[in-house]
């Protein structure tokens, strides 16, 4: 089948330029991906903003091409799932579930019924809450979910009437561009135009004078200039943003039985979630089981190319990121941490890396102090619970936490000290649900995705009266 490309009003664009995309189990370019012009990013924009027009009037209509587009995606799992794992590295079993997440957000927006909001209808008047589509949408996307978090801004956004220009990360466009075709099956022309480039595409999206609306995830550092490019001409923001996840475990917590739950927390998808366990707070008296609890698993887990069979760990995504993890694991252990489990790369091309975990680490190490975003877990000890309450709020990020123990109830007093946007007990990351809104607090983000929440991210509020028949 061949390599997918943009599609422009509907219509597939043509790729004046490409570039390459590499592979990250071989670190070679495997196929190559459209670089938009600055007239066709142009053009993105004028047809969106005339397909905003009619799509904005009829929401039963929305409703009924949302539906459509789940099963026109759901139809294309194989094809969009491939590539994913090619151009990203997770395995295809992962992958393919991506793609089945993102049909199940295009189902759940479709079916969502957004109630109305009347305040008063009485003798004495009528008052009502419409909210209101904005307009075109720039969405733009990072490499570690590229179908998922797409589905997150495509689906809430367009059933709230806006039309969208979608760019995923230059690292993994191909995925997204094969969900763009197969969503343009079942979409009127305009209403999602999907374009891939280089970096400076980002900035010229964000800076374009048509999106009411800018609709980033990805880094804390881009999330900020994004937020002086908007304030320009104050088009509205949603960012969802970098993060440094604690785990705290209270010292009831069962080592044995948590460790599985606790491992996947933290390094599912290569350990290349925003909201992935990034630093486990043991109190001292489990702290050596936690440690080799999670070190088992680690040395146990099997690490390989997205393709075969049983790999259950990829590789890291791309170049840069495989050197930051190494550089942060190194930096440890020469300030005296302990590799219980990898502490290496995996000797073989591609951006292999085993998975690492780290003991006799503490905050101040830049691996613990910073999002470090990869396969490699520091497990860090504390004394009593308040000092690890403040150590995990010691961070300028505050996406998720968890925490662990036998006792709920103390699991609940520990949640309520989190300075963060979700918090599960005995569990990571367990209120990803589209109908739950995410989004984080302090550095991890502006606004939220997803639930009814996430939809009124799309909307400006107008406040509609009439008042009482004479
Ligand atoms: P990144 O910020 O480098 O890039 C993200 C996207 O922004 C890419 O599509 C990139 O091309 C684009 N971009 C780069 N510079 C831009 C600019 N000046 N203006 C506009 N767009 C620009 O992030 P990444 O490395 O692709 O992704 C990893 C990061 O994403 C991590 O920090 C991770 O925590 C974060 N993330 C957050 C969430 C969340 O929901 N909070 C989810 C996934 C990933």
């Amino acid at each position: 089948m061949a390599d997918p490309g943009m599609t422009i009003g509907g219509v597939p664009a043509e790729a004046k330029s490409t570039f390459g995309v590499i592979d990250p189990a071989t670190a070679e370019v495997f196929a190559q991906a459209p670089d938009c012009t600055e007239e066709q990013l142009d053009l993105a924009m004028s047809t969106a903003q005339a397909a905003f027009r009619e799509w904005r009037r009829d929401d039963e209509r929305r409703r009924a091409a949302l539906r459509e587009a789940a099963a026109s995606v759901q139809a294309d799992t194989e094809r969009i799932a491939a590539l994913l794992t090619a151009e990203q590295g997770k395995p295809l079993d992962d992958a393919r579930m991506e793609v089945m997440g993102a049909v199940y957000w295009l189902g759940y927006y479709a079916d969502l019924d957004v109630p109305r909001e009347v305040v008063q209808d009485d003798a004495n008047g009528y008052a009502e809450v419409v909210r209101r589509p904005l307009g075109v949408v720039a969405a733009i996307t990072p490499w570690n979910f590229p179908v998922a978090l797409a589905s997150w801004k495509i689906a809430p956004a367009l059933r709230a009437g806006n039309t969208m220009v979608l760019k995923p990360s230059p690292y993994t466009p191909l995925a997204t561009l094969a969900l763009g075709e197969a969503l343009a099956r079942a979409l009127p022309p305009g209403v999602l135009n999907v374009v891939s480039g280089r970096d400076p595409l980002g900035a010229r999206m964000t800076s374009h004078p048509v999106p009411r609306k800018i609709s980033f995830t990805g880094s804390t550092p881009t999330g900020k200039v994004i937020a002086r490019t908007a304030a320009d001409d104050l088009k509205r923001l949603t960012l969802e943003l970098g993060g440094n996840d604690p785990a705290i475990l209270l010292d009831d917590a069962d080592p044995g039985r948590i460790a599985d739950s606790l491992f996947w927390g933290a390094f599912a998808n290569c350990g290349q979630i925003c909201l992935a366990v990034k630093r486990v707070y043991a109190p001292r008296s489990i702290y050596a089981d936690v440690v080799e609890a999670l070190a088992e698993k680690a040395r146990a887990v099997k690490v390989d190319a997205g393709t075969v069979e049983g790999a259950r760990i990829g590789p890291i995504n791309n170049r840069p990121q495989y050197d930051r993890v190494a550089g942060l694991v190194e930096d440890a252990l020469g300030k005296g941490a302990r590799a219980a489990a990898g502490g290496a790369p995996l000797d073989r091309p591609g951006y292999f890396y085993r998975p690492t975990v780290l003991a006799d680490v503490s905050d101040g190490v830049a691996i613990v102090d910073e999002e470090q975003f990869g396969p490699a877990l520091p497990v860090i000890a504390y004394g009593d619970v308040d000092e690890a309450i403040e150590r995990a709020n010691g961070t300028p990020y505050g996406l998720t936490a968890s925490v662990w123990s036998a006792d709920v109830d103390r699991a609940r007093a520990v949640a309520a000290d989190l300075d963060c946007g979700q918090v599960s007990i005995n569990a990571h990351g367990a209120g990803v649900r589209p109908d739950l809104p995410f989004g984080g607090a302090k550095w991890s983000g502006v606004g939220v995705e997803n639930g009814i929440w996430g939809l009124y991210g799309f909307t400006e509020t107008q406040v509609l009266t009439v008042p009482p028949a004479a």
